[in-house]
């Protein structure tokens, strides 16, 4: 059985972000590296996505939501959400994740609507802790 997978809005997102137990994955490829990105994400990009599974749910370790994007949230996102989705139901746990979301319109519908975007080169990105708070 195959879990549900929800879509978000970016000022959904936003304000769910200031939770501990949220992880953002960004599974855009090349992108990344010019385009900035939401701070705190993490990176799994898409075209290594299946193998990176195992890495990916260690990381999200102590998260119960995921919310995956890439530029539009057309088709990689969603993609990558499914194959997680479907890892989870194969390996019978879930560990610990209960929802498995989608930001709507992606990262380039994030930066359009002047949402925060960081451009640091770090890995794992460390942004939420410099971003000044409003
Ligand atoms: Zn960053």
């Amino acid at each position: 059985m195959s879990r549900s997978i929800s879509y978000i809005t970016s000022s959904q997102l936003l304000s769910l972000k200031r939770r501990p137990n949220i992880a953002i994955v960004d599974v855009r490829d090349d992108e990344r590296s010019y385009d900035g990105h939401i701070a705190g994400s993490l990176h799994f990009a898409s075209d290594t996505f299946l193998d990176k599974i195992p890495s990916l749910i260690d990381a999200a370790k102590g998260k119960d939501t995921l919310v995956f994007h890439c530029a539009l949230s057309q088709v990689r996102g969603p993609r990558c959400a499914r194959r997680f989705a479907d890892y989870l139901a194969e390996m019978k746990e879930d560990a610990g994740i209960k929802n498995i979301m989608i930001l709507e319109r992606g990262y380039n519908g994030w930066e359009a609507s002047g949402r925060p975007v960081c451009r640091c080169t770090e890995i794992p990105c460390k942004g939420d802790s410099k971003v000044p708070s409003v």
